[in-house]
């Protein structure tokens, strides 16, 4: 079965780069991850994702990272014209479908960039004063909610839209989207507790069929963390006997076609 991760990250920190695309590699060889939608950081971070892409062009799909509050059309015009698959985004200071963000949307539409938007609620120690330097007042978990991308959706039904985490822990919202919304996938990153709040609540292939998720590790300078998410959610769905029809699906094809790969 060909595997597409949709959700890794580019390490943050220098000692953790030098090694980290042979290691992803070596990794994905190893569990049959063919490609991944690598997630770059604005600035240098999107520089180093351009030249893994450039190296590697049928193995990673570069996404930039864009901040709705500061970016520019222009800029997603030049991430588009740079090779870039598609973007992402994450804390902004007013909801996700703000009318201010929305020529940004729209050039990505035009572009036929992939947007994968974190929807619910973010990880770690948001509250570092390292990191919260980086985002304006008013950015949290709350301008996040799955709902946000309806009514960009609506707005924009051309613009491809990947929502992570199933909207974590706002599933019903997310799958509710995912029903009615042909642009919207969610992917399954998040680990251990995404993965037992979507198993025990039985929403794959129920409350969200199997052509609108996706497949995605949320690993960042661990790359190993590429493998363990693939065997986990393999052994899990085979476990409760979902077929290989779906398998494919999930892990593959609708990825896949989203990234107009095939
Ligand atoms: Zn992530």
């Amino acid at each position: 079965m060909k595997i597409f991760d949709v959700h890794v990250h580019y390490p943050w920190w220098d000692a953790e780069k030098a090694t980290y695309l042979d290691r992803l590699r070596r990794v994905c060889e190893e569990i049959g991850v063919t490609r991944v939608a690598l997630i770059g950081r604005r600035g240098q971070g999107n520089d180093e994702v351009e030249q893994a892409f450039k190296r590697y062009p049928h193995f990673i799909a570069g996404l930039a990272h864009v901040v709705l509050d500061v970016d520019t059309p222009q800029q997603i015009r030049e991430y588009a014209q740079r090779g870039f698959r598609g973007l992402k985004v994450i804390l902004p200071s007013r909801n996700y479908d703000d009318p201010a963000y929305y020529p940004v949307y729209q050039e990505a539409a035009a572009q036929r960039l992939v947007i994968l938007f974190h929807t619910g609620v973010v990880g770690g120690r948001m509250d570092d004063p390292q990191r919260v330097r980086l985002r304006p007042y008013g950015a949290s978990s709350a301008r996040m909610h799955p709902i946000f991308v309806d009514t960009i959706a609506m707005a924009l039904p051309a613009l491809k839209i990947i929502g992570a985490h199933v909207g974590y822990p706002m599933y019903d919202e997310a799958c509710a989207i995912a029903r009615f919304r042909p642009s919207v996938f969610f992917d399954i990153s998040g680990g251990e507790t995404v993965r037992r709040h979507l198993l025990t609540r039985d929403l794959l292939g129920v409350e969200i069929d199997w052509t609108k998720v996706l497949f995605g590790s949320d690993a960042s300078s661990d790359a190993a963390r590429v493998a363990a998410e693939t065997r986990a959610w393999m052994a899990a769905l085979r476990d409760r006997g979902v077929g290989e029809e779906a398998l494919n699906r999930l892990f593959y094809g609708n990825a896949a076609s989203l990234f107009g790969l095939e």
